[in-house]
């Protein structure tokens, strides 16, 4: 069958259909469609716990706001921040308040969930991931790999006999894969993605202008004139942070050839990922990628001139996904919509 003419699919009219769900538990963002409605959810995978009480404060999008400026009791974490899951608990009541928020009071016979999980994480946590599902209501869930629904989400072929090659720049990891006959021929997942190049910023903003920002600060800055090529005319902006030697706030003003310099290794890193697992591909599907072009997706690859400097590293065509952020739920979506028979491709079904 071919995925391709169905992955743009996502809203078939009103009616709730048993509610089964598709959800992306993304180490930076958390995404969850619903059966026949399509992306009924999209916030940040960020927990606020207060730890006087050990008790969670805020979930999503009110959690992100709290980063970094926290009264000393309340701590915003990313439970899932490296690709890892770092705390079961707090991942637990995240995806509990998730999956509530999209059933709302609706009475609900126990939807089936499709849970798409980064393929760094073991096997224990995927159970810990469906205990959590489960408890929040699920019928029956299944985990899919990250890649196999970001290529499917992407529009990308992957039950053909040709290869194709999807690259996912997300939070915590960037996951590369080569796909054929609706399995995956070879894979990296590379704990180095758009945090990385965050923490890349903060770094170079603190040795060059001796001044100390914050993540989200840098995480700004990043989208605003951040890039991986040269671009035709270069950008500048202006951060604010604190001033290492006075403790007062300053201004600096910074280029993007300069920030471009400032991010160098991540972006090698995730080219040097991209090289590894092509060396690892058999040859006639590496001859496939050449001629048909690699897919780029993940809210990384939106980082300007990303795709152009994979292209010009690695010498075969990368094209940006449509909607590089919804890729992964809209694959899982598809999934879900299409279970019977693309169910094939679903990794594991945990029972209770
Ligand atoms: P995950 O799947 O791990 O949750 P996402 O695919 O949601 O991750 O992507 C989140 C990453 O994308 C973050 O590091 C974020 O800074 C980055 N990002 C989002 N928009 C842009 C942009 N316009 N330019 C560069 N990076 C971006
Ligand atoms: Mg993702």
């Amino acid at each position: 069958m071919a995925i391709t003419a169905l992955s743009g699919l996502s809203l078939r009219g009103g009616d709730w259909l048993g509610g089964d769900l598709a959800m992306d538990l993304g180490t930076a963002n958390t995404l969850v469609y619903a059966r026949g409605r399509g992306v009924l959810l999209n916030e940040p995978s960020v927990v606020a716990i207060d730890t006087r009480t050990d008790t969670v404060v805020a979930v999503g999008i009110e959690a992100k706001r709290m980063i970094g400026r926290t009264p000393d009791h309340i701590k915003a974490v990313r439970p899932l921040r490296d690709g890892v899951i770092a705390d079961y608990d707090s991942t637990a009541e995240m995806l509990r308040y998730f999956v509530r928020k999209v059933l709302g009071r609706r009475s609900f016979s126990g939807p089936r969930v499709v849970v798409c999980v980064p393929s760094g994480i073991t096997s224990v946590e995927q159970r810990a991931v469906s205990e959590s599902v489960y408890a929040a209501g699920a019928r029956r869930v299944h985990i899919i790999a990250e890649p196999m629904a970001a290529a499917i989400g992407a529009g990308l072929p992957v039950n053909q006999p040709a290869g194709s090659m999807i690259i996912d720049v997300g939070g915590g990891t960037t996951e590369v894969a080569v796909l054929a006959l609706g399995g995956i021929v070879a894979s990296t997942s590379l704990r180095i993605a758009g945090d990385a190049i965050d923490r890349a910023i903060v770094d170079h903003v603190r040795t060059q202008f001796g001044l100390l920002v914050g993540e989200r600060t840098a995480e700004e800055l990043k989208i605003a004139i951040g890039s991986a090529y040269p671009i035709a005319a270069p950008l500048r902006a202006q951060i604010r942070g604190r001033d290492i030697a006075t403790g007062m706030p300053r201004d600096v003003a910074i280029g993007s050839d300069e920030l471009r310099r400032a991010i160098d290794a991540p972006i090698l890193a995730i080219v040097d990922a991209v090289r590894t697992t092509l060396d690892r591909c058999p040859p006639d599907l590496a001859g496939d990628l050449v001629t048909r072009g690699i897919v780029l997706t993940g809210g990384g690859a939106l980082l300007r001139g990303l795709n152009a400097r994979l292209q010009h590293e690695i010498g075969v065509p990368v094209l940006v996904a449509e909607r590089p952020l919804d890729s992964v739920v809209l694959g899982t979506g598809t999934v879900v919509e299409h279970f019977e028979e693309l169910q094939k491709v679903v990794v594991a079904g945990h029972r209770r």
